[in-house]
């Protein structure tokens, strides 16, 4: 009765969570031993390498794709998901501190995911790593001019700056760890100079942003390094190779602290029915082959020491990351929400008229 009762719980959260979206998880499975899965994470990504964890463990997966407010879900059906993953260290860390994850030890995790990139009491494990760079127009940013996050806030930079909204997590955790590095003093002064430089009111999603420098709104911006390999390859939407290539990458901060970088990650829940399902999913997708397919489907880097990246990847160079460990930097994301307040950030054209 239990597992109908489990069964029914997930069914009805994954409604819930999809609305009409994409439904794989079937009442039925849910209640045989398979692992039950919320993923941030998009199909084209994690799909295949759930499929592929499948024929190798014959561990079924029920796949509910969510676009937001998993905390919220999870909370509301206890017990319905085993696992998680998401596409940034914030949603993570915001779960492990509502007590929703669960604390794992297992050597395999420890062994393939390095201390930066991992709880230290195993509530959560980064799987990819990305980079939050600099987008630098080709033509109007010489090479040199902006090497460094601070740079942007200098007032070279006036009318000139674009990012999407400080409030989104992957904005969040870079002021997070401005802070982490500087105290909250520097990162607040830092970003009145970033809000000083806007060019528009923030917005719009990291590839809007490449938009704006392709057609000369702004001549600098922050986004993620997979971005460019997403818009440089994109069939579909052919003119957002012509973003791409109006862009030059830097990696901010290399002659110090190095660039700041982020995890898509994994987590297993408080009180999984499947709990070691859910770690050898886990330990799956950390091991070599997931890790090739994991990082090359979206231009990311392996989170795993040596495994291969893919050669647009590679051709971007290589390059210092910042070593804090994302724990340390996820402990001040509440602070770095709360600057993009105090600096009034995200109501840049609201301050201009008036
Ligand atoms: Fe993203």
């Amino acid at each position: 009765m239990r597992k109908l009762f489990s069964a029914l719980g997930l069914a009805l959260s994954v409604l819930l969570a999809n609305g009409l979206g994409l439904i794989i998880a079937s009442a039925a499975e849910s209640a045989s031993g398979a692992v039950n899965l919320y993923s941030y994470r998009q199909p084209f990504l994690i799909k295949p390498i759930v499929d592929s964890f499948t024929r190798q463990t014959g561990i079924r997966v029920n796949i509910a794709y969510v676009r937001k407010g998993m905390l919220e879900k999870i909370k509301m059906s206890p017990g319905a998901v085993d696992a998680v993953l998401t596409s940034d260290v914030g949603s993570l860390n915001d779960m492990s501190e509502a007590g929703l994850l669960e604390s794992v030890k297992s050597e395999i995790l420890e062994r393939n995911i390095p201390p930066q990139f991992r709880h230290p009491g195993g509530r959560w494990f980064g799987l990819t790593v990305r980079g939050r760079v600099i987008y630098a127009s080709r033509d109007r940013v010489a090479p040199g001019e902006v090497t460094t996050y601070e740079d942007l806030a200098h007032p070279r930079l006036r009318g000139r700056f674009c990012m999407r909204s400080g409030k989104h997590v992957y904005n969040v955790s870079l002021i997070a760890s401005i802070i982490a590095h500087k105290g909250e003093a520097a990162a607040r002064e830092w970003l009145r100079g970033l809000s000083a430089n806007l060019a528009r009111k923030p917005g719009g999603n990291d590839r809007a942003q490449a938009k704006a420098i392709y057609s000369g709104q702004c001549d600098a911006a922050v986004g993620n390094t997979y971005y460019m390999g997403q818009m440089a390859t994109n069939d579909k939407k052919p003119e957002q190779k012509k973003w791409a290539a109006a862009i030059r990458l830097v990696f901010p901060n290399q002659g110090g602290r190095g660039t700041h970088v982020n995890i898509s990650g994994g987590a297993v829940t408080r009180g999984a029915r499947n709990r070691e399902g859910a770690i050898r999913l886990l330990e799956f997708l950390s091991d070599d082959a997931a890790q090739k397919l994991y990082a090359e489907q979206n231009f990311e880097y392996p989170v795993k020491p040596g495994a291969e990246v893919h050669r647009r990847v590679k051709s971007w160079g290589a390059f210092k990351a910042d070593a804090i460990r994302l724990s340390d930097v996820a402990k001040h994301r509440a602070a770095a929400a709360r600057l993009v307040d105090q600096v009034d950030f995200n109501n840049y054209g609201v301050r201009k008229n008036n």
